[in-house]
C-alpha cells in the first residue's frame, strides 16, 4: 500500500510540479520519506534516517515525511526534527502539492472525500500495476494502529477501479494487484451513498473482464470474510492468481478472540483446507504474530499445529510490538521479550523444514511464469500463478511475457529451471 502511495506522490510532483526522481540524496531537491507505524521499529529508524539525511542533503532541500508514522505522530515529528519541512499523513497524499509549497505544512486529518483519490499517471513497475479498490479499515484488531492511522473503511467505485486497471493493461500491466486491508469485505461502503453496494466477488469478475488483463491478485483478504461465493470466485476465475494470503495472526482461538480477529482456529482450518481440496495446486501465505499479550506455551503450540495442518507456502511472521493508540497496549499480561523471541525461533525453524520439503516437491515441476524483471545477478525472474519466484536464464525480450518453465533447481526462496516454451 505504501508503494502505491509513493506511486501517487511521485505522479503528481512530476505531472503538476515538474519533479523528477532522482536516486542521489546529496543531489535532492526534496527528500520524502514514505513512513510505516505498524510495529514500534521503523518509527525509530524514522528519525535515524531524517538524520542521516539532514547531513548530507544540498543546501535549502526540503525534507517530507509522509505515511503511517507522519499520521499518528504529527506535530511530534516537528518537535523531534525540526529540520522536516512538512509532515503528510497516509490519508493526505492528494495534499503533496500544497505541501511542497508550503513551509512547515501539516495535513494528517483523514480525508473521506473518494475524489482526493484520483491521481495522475506513475507506476514504478510497466508489467504489473497496483490498483486501491479501499482505504483504512474498520476492524479494529487490538494489537493494530491502521484504523488510526488510515482511518475508517471506505470502497472507491468499482468504475473507477475497472477504469484505473484498463489504463494500466493498456500500457502493458497484464496484471492487476488489487489492493485493501480487507479486500474481501469490499464493497460495504462508499463515500457517496448513491453507490450500490456490491461484494468483492463481483469486483474479481469485472477486472477480469477488460481482454488485455491476463492475471489478477489481490491483498489481504481476511479469513472471516471468506465464505463459499468468494473461494468459488477464486478457484474458477481462471484469470484470477492461485495464491492466497490468509492472515492467521495466531492459531489459538483464545488468542484470536483477544486479538478480535472474528474466526476460530477451527474457522481457519476449514477455510485453508477447503482451499487446498478446490485448488490443490493454489499456494496459501500467512502473517503470524508471536508474543501477543497472554499468549501461553499452549496457545503458541496451536500456531504451530496449524502451521503443520495448513503447510503455507509462505510465512511473514513477528514479535508482537506495542503500539499507541491500540486497545492491546494496555493489556496486563504482556509475554517477556526473550519468550517471544524463542517463540519466533522455533516457529522459523519449523517453516524452513516445511518449505525445505515444498521446494524439493517442486523439483520437474512445470510453472507459467510472468517475467517481470531481470536481476543482479543476470537472471530474468517471475512469478508462477501460484506466486512460486522462479529465476532463468533469458532475453530482455521475455520481459513482460508469460512462458512455460520447468523448474531444475528448487531453493527454499526461489526456484530455478528452463524455460521450455
Ligand atoms: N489488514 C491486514 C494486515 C495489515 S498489517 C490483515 O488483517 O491481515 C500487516 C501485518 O502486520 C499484520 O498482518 C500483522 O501480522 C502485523 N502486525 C500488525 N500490527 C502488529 C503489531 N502491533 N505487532 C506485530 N505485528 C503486527
Ligand atoms: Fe489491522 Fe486488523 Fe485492520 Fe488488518 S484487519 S489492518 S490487522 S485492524
Amino acid at each position: 500500500m505504501n508503494v502505491r502511495d509513493s506511486e501517487h506522490i511521485i505522479a503528481e510532483l512530476e505531472n503538476k510540479e515538474d519533479y523528477a526522481l532522482t536516486d542521489k540524496a546529496d543531489e535532492a531537491d526534496l527528500i520524502l520519506i514514505n513512513t510505516c507505524s505498524v510495529r514500534e521499529k521503523p518509527v525509530s529508524k524514522l528519525f535515524s534516517e531524517i538524520g542521516v539525511f539532514n547531513k548530507h542533503k544540498k543546501d535549502g532541500a526540503k525534507i517530507g515525511v509522509c505515511g503511517c508514522s507522519a499520521s499518528h505522530l504529527g506535530e511530534d515529528i516537528f518537535k523531534r526534527a525540526p529540520e522536516v519541512n512538512f509532515v503528510l499523513g497516509a490519508r493526505n497524499v492528494s495534499k503533496i502539492t500544497q505541501a511542497v509549497n508550503e513551509d512547515r505544512y501539516i495535513s494528517v486529518d483523514i480525508d473521506y472525500d473518494e475524489s482526493s483519490y484520483a491521481f495522475s499517471e506513475f507506476r514504478n513497475n510497466t508489467y504489473k500495476a497496483f490498483v486501491n479498490i479501499s482505504i483504512g479499515c474498520d476492524k479494529k484488531c487490538t494489537y493494530c494502529i491502521v484504523p488510526h492511522t488510515r482511518g475508517d473503511e471506505i470502497s472507491i467505485p468499482a468504475e473507477l477501479i475497472v477504469d484505473e486497471a484498463r489504463r494500466a493493461a493498456k500500457r502493458g500491466a497484464k496484471e492487476i494487484f488489487l489492493l485493501g486491508q480487507n479486500v474481501n469485505n469490499y464493497g460495504r461502503r462508499f463515500s457517496d451513498a448513491s453507490h450500490q453496494k456490491m461484494d468483492f466477488s463481483d469486483l474479481l469478475e469485472m477486472v477480469s473482464q477488460i481482454d488485455e488483463v491476463e492475471r489478477i491478485r489481490f491483498t489481504s483478504p481476511h479469513p472471516l470474510h471468506m465464505d463459499d461465493k468468494f473461494l468459488e470466485v477464486f478457484a474458477k476465475n481462471p484469470k484470477v492468481c492461485k495464491s492466497m494470503h490468509m492472515p492467521l495472526q495466531s492459531g489459538s482461538t483464545h488468542i484470536l478472540e483477544q486479538m478480535k480477529r472474528g474466526y476460530s482456529k477451527e474457522w481457519f482450518l476449514n477455510r485453508a483446507l477447503k482451499l487446498r481440496e478446490m485448488v490443490p495446486s493454489a499456494s496459501i501465505s500467512t502473517d503470524i504474530i508471536v508474543g501477543f499479550p497472554g499468549e501461553s506455551d499452549d496457545d503458541f503450540e496451536d500456531t504451530l499445529d496449524v502451521m503443520k495442518k495448513v503447510r503455507f507456502e509462505q510465512i511473514f511472521s513477528f514479535k508482537y510490538s506495542s503500539r499507541p493508540l491500540t486497545k492491546a497496549a494496555s493489556f496486563k499480561n504482556q509475554v517477556p521479550p526473550e519468550v517471544s523471541s524463542a517463540r519466533l525461533q522455533r516457529l522459523q525453524e519449523l517453516q524452513e523444514k516445511i518449505l525445505d520439503e515444498i521446494s524439493k516437491e517442486k523439483l520437474d515441476k512445470e510453472y507459467e511464469v510472468y517475467f517481470e524483471e531481470k536481476r543482479g545477478n543476470g537472471l530474468l525472474a517471475g512469478k508462477s500463478d501460484n506466486n512460486t519466484l522462479v529465476q532463468v536464464e533469458g532475453f530482455d525480450e521475455w520481459l513482460g511475457t508469460i512462458k512455460r518453465v520447468r523448474i531444475t533447481n528448487p531453493k527454499r526462496l526461489s526456484m530455478y529451471g528452463e524455460v521450455i516454451l
